[in-house]
């Protein structure tokens, strides 16, 4: 590395909303900048108009700042590179084109786009690659000082040299690549608007960035930009390719069916942000050792890019559901309901009762939208109270002698709660009904025969908490309430 302060920056294009993938690149051009004391710059780079997405910029800050991923300079915060949307830079890329021309470097596109689509056709129906420096017209370039440009038509690069470029990547090693990939690309468009070949090498040169990481695909363009900084005459910065991201089976690219969706819709779902940072930083990175859970600044001590890996890393659901429940485990209570209400999670209309409730979701939710499912479903008795039905308050088992038994217990055991304090915890509850519960002769069906009717009088589901949790959560009143309802039941 050299001694400059490191500078790298996420570059995004509004014409989408912030997926996985770039969320990926995002936190690794993040972490590299804190890890090694430098800046991050976030840069919009909106010169495909066609293709930009109404909301985009906000979407992307907002997820941006969810991730927790913040930015040293960019749109909002004034820096000293300012501004850091592309099309308020129009001047500077115009600035640097006059510069090429009069280095004769650059030249006025003399074709139509009909002219040239046709040889693109052309090129393409002899199955040949289409190089548009073969049409150069050489009338058209009278060297170093005389060349000329209107200002309103194309203006194309007069790539230098045609030679092969062999770079060292950071992650990759080694990469070499070359004639196939120069030729005399356009740097501005007719409308004024310059090529994201252009205008990103040059904002990367005036924004001092000296670490450039995003994905593979730029890998085969990359000749061209290091015959661009060539012709600038500027050192090109340090490239680190991120390993692509793929899906499921492993082989092929990360797809919306295996979770290539927007960061907020992870957010809607109720992933927790320290639990996608977890994961999309070990989405190509590891950290050389067994650690799994890393908080972010945990990250920012252990991240280097020599651990970026080279092959492509795999998007499992299945470990980012591990990661998120490793991190709701970690939130207190009064954190993990406040996070979960944020989002629109865990509305009841028992407040009392869901609080006492979370450590239980704790324990079996992965996310919130799975907790939500939970209130309704196996956890719905903690609200709703079900009749629970004869059969199953008796043993399943019709000679088993224990059902004999299932009434005089329940009433003993609703004497018992009777007996017990207002707030009592369920570990306490436990000590206390098992005492009872484990005097209970063998042939009397032993613990289980009170355990489990008393359970099911609580809950009216076969499966469900544990009763000391249930008598804790429901409270003393309500649990006496459903077990006189299960006695009545017996008797008829
Ligand atoms: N605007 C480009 C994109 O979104 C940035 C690529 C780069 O990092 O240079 O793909």
């Amino acid at each position: 590395m050299n001694n400059k302060t490191v500078r790298t920056r996420f570059a995004p294009s509004p014409t989408g909303f912030l997926h996985v993938g770039s969320a990926r690149t995002a936190l690794f051009a993040f972490l590299a900048a804190r890890k090694y004391g430098g800046q991050f710059v976030l840069r919009i780079e909106d010169t495909d108009k066609e293709r930009e997405m109404e909301g985009a910029i906000g979407h992307i800050m907002e997820s941006l700042r969810w991730l927790g991923i913040s930015w040293d300079e960019g749109p909002n915060i004034d820096g000293p590179y300012a501004p850091y949307v592309q099309s308020s830079r129009l001047e500077l890329y115009r600035t640097y084109a006059h510069r090429l021309v009069a280095d004769g470097l650059a030249y006025q596109d003399p074709y139509t786009e009909e002219e040239v689509e046709a040889w693109r056709k052309q090129a393409e129906e002899e199955k040949r690659p289409f190089l548009f420096r073969e049409h150069r017209p050489a009338s058209h370039f009278k060297g170093a000082g005389q060349g000329t440009w209107d200002g309103r038509s194309a203006l194309r690069f007069r790539v230098p040299h045609i030679k092969r470029y062999t770079w060292n990547d950071l992650v990759r090693g080694e990469l070499t690549a070359g004639e196939e990939a120069l030729d005399d690309f356009i740097l501005l468009k007719a409308d004024g608007y310059p090529t994201y070949n252009f205008c990103h090498v040059v904002d990367d040169i005036e924004m001092q960035i000296t670490h450039v990481m995003r994905g593979e695909e730029f890998i085969s363009s990359t000749p061209k930009f290091l015959s661009l900084y060539e012709a600038l005459g500027v050192e090109p910065p340090l490239f680190a390719t991120l390993p692509s991201i793929l899906g499921a089976e492993g082989t092929k690219k990360l797809s919306k069916r295996d979770g290539a969706q927007d960061i907020l819709e992870y957010r809607a779902q109720g992933y927790l942000p320290e639990a996608m940072v977890n994961f999309l930083a070990l989405l190509g990175w590891n950290p050389g050792t067994e650690q799994e859970f890393f908080s972010m600044e945990e990250l920012i001590e252990a991240f280097s890019i020599e651990r970026i890996q080279r092959s492509g890393a795999q998007f499992n659901t299945e470990k980012l559901l591990f990661v998120n429940h490793h991190w709701m485990r970690e939130l207190p209570d009064e954190e993990y309901l406040a996070r979960a209400r944020r989002e629109g999670h865990l509305e009841t209309t028992n407040e009392a009762r869901l609080r006492k409730a979370i450590p239980l979701l704790k324990e079996r939710a992965s996310i919130f939208a799975e907790a939500d499912e939970m209130l309704t479903g196996e956890l719905s008795c903690l609200f709703l109270r079900a009749a629970p039905l004869r059969e199953i308050l008796l043993a399943k088992d019709p000679n088993d002698p224990a059902q004999h038994f299932t009434e005089t217990t329940l009433k003993e055991v609703h004497g018992l709660i009777t007996g017990l304090a207002e707030e009592t915890s369920a570990e306490e509850i436990k000590t206390y009904l098992m005492a009872y519960a484990d005097r209970n002769p063998k042939e009397q069906g032993g613990r289980g025969a009170i355990l489990w009717p008393l359970r099911y009088a609580l809950s009216g589901q076969e499966r469900s908490p544990d009763p000391f949790m249930l008598i804790h959560i429901l409270g003393k009143q309500e649990s006496l309430l459903r077990i006189e309802e299960a006695i009545d039941i017996l008797k008829e």
